[in-house]
């Protein structure tokens, strides 16, 4: 830009003052000055900051994994902005986050928060029942705002924690100290009545021999030999229930023992002329299990006998299946499964089945499954069952597996 005749030239070698009321360029080099030392202050004090910061939410992200509780925070916008691993676990959720909450909450979860939006209040329930991907499971829930400084709210934290297996634990006990007093009292009346019984289906043998085959009095008398047998059964299982077992342990290949139950259920299964189709995979290596054979054979001829019994007589598949597995605690061991296409057990009465005189059959006793757990349990394992109505049911109990035979 050409210098207008206004603008005096600088001699070499002096400086020209600053006009009035322009600022000095010197003060502004030194301001600059000042404000890039304030500005390289600020921003490693701000550094500090966001690192100190991330430090923070990296604790909070580990405490939150490491919790045993399943945290979630929701948005008022409705989307999922956190979900620690146990609530991932719990509800299922995959993928990145947020998401729609609403997209991956049960409904009774999302109902409770709708509740806490809508209404501004504080939900907590004791025992919410959800169908998880394990069956039914039973959830503590907590569930409120979250405010920020100023009492506005920002969102809503869910607290859940699963309570099933202590609710089990819980009516185990509980089963079990009713039980400790029936089986005393079961115990001594099951042994008062065998030998009376005992008397009666000998007479009744006598009898039966005397009468004419055929006669009405032959029949009636057939009719009192089997309702004999039928009570003298109950009071064998009764006996065998309640009776404390010592069992008597040695290491033997469950393959082999399996093998000896299925081939005696083939045979009724034959005699009886069922049209029952037996499917046997039992694997190809031996399975060491610590174990009483006694009360194994007893325990899995219970649950092939419960397969045979469910189908009434009418057509349908049932069979046995061998695999490895895992206790939650990483020990090794054999999950055997007993299956069967029959009617198949409503939810409901899952844990009702094991309880013992539950039986919806007109001749059972309710004490097979109740002998079954009992003898799992013995042997440091655990039974479990798959079913749904019209679907067929499938037990599995899971042994230890001893190292070798
Ligand atoms: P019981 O056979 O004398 O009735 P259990 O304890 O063995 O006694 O069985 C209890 C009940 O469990 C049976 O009455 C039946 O209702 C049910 N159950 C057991 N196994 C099966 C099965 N495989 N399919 C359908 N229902 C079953």
């Amino acid at each position: 830009m050409p210098l207008t005749p206004e603008e005096p030239i600088a001699p070499v070698g002096e400086t020209v003052p600053a006009p009035r009321g322009e600022p000095d360029p010197r003060q502004l080099e030194r301001r600059l000055e000042e404000l890039t030392r304030e500005l390289e202050i600020k921003d490693r004090l701000l550094t500090g900051n966001l690192l100190q910061m991330e430090r923070v939410a990296g604790k909070l992200r580990q405490i939150l994994a490491s919790m045993s509780s399943a945290v979630l925070m929701v948005e008022l916008d409705g989307y999922l902005s956190e979900a620690n691993p146990r609530a991932r676990m719990l509800l299922n959720i995959e993928g990145e986050l947020p998401i729609l909450a609403s997209a991956v909450l049960p409904e009774p979860l999302q109902n409770i928060l709708d509740e806490v939006v809508g209404e501004g209040r504080h939900v907590s329930l004791d025992e919410l029942l959800l169908e998880g991907r394990h069956g039914v499971q039973t959830l503590r829930v907590d569930c409120r705002l979250v405010r920020d400084d100023m009492g506005n709210p920002i969102g809503v934290l869910q607290i859940l924690d699963d309570q099933t297996h202590l609710i089990h634990m819980e009516r185990r006990l509980e089963q079990s100290r009713t039980l400790a007093a029936l089986g005393e009292m079961a115990a001594s009346v099951a042994h008062e009545l065998r030998n009376p019984l005992g008397g009666i289906g000998g007479f009744a043998a006598l009898l039966k021999d005397l009468l004419e085959p055929e006669s009405d009095p032959h029949r009636y008398t057939l009719r009192i030999i089997d309702g004999v047998e039928g009570l003298n059964k109950v009071a064998t299982n009764l006996l065998t229930y309640t009776r404390p077992v010592e069992p008597r342990l040695q290491v033997l290949d469950l393959r082999q023992l399996l093998r000896e139950v299925l081939s005696f259920i083939q045979i009724e299964v034959e005699q009886a002329r069922l049209p029952l189709e037996l499917e046997i995979d039992l694997g190809l290596t031996e399975l060491p299990v610590r174990m009483d054979p006694e009360l194994m054979r007893q325990s899995f001829l219970n649950l092939f006998k419960n397969a045979v019994q469910a189908f009434e007589g009418g057509p349908g598949r049932l069979g046995c299946r061998v695999h490895q597995t895992r206790a939650p605690g990483g020990a090794a061991r054999i999950a055997v499964e007993v299956w069967d296409t029959g009617p198949g057990i409503p939810e409901n009465l899952h844990e009702k089945l094991y309880n013992p005189f539950f039986t919806t059959r007109a001749k059972g006793t309710g004490l097979g499954l109740a002998i079954v757990r009992k003898n799992v349990e013995l042997h440091g394992g655990v039974i479990s069952l798959r079913s749904k109505p019209g679907q067929g049911a499938c037990f599995t109990v899971q042994l230890p597996l001893a190292l070798e035979l």
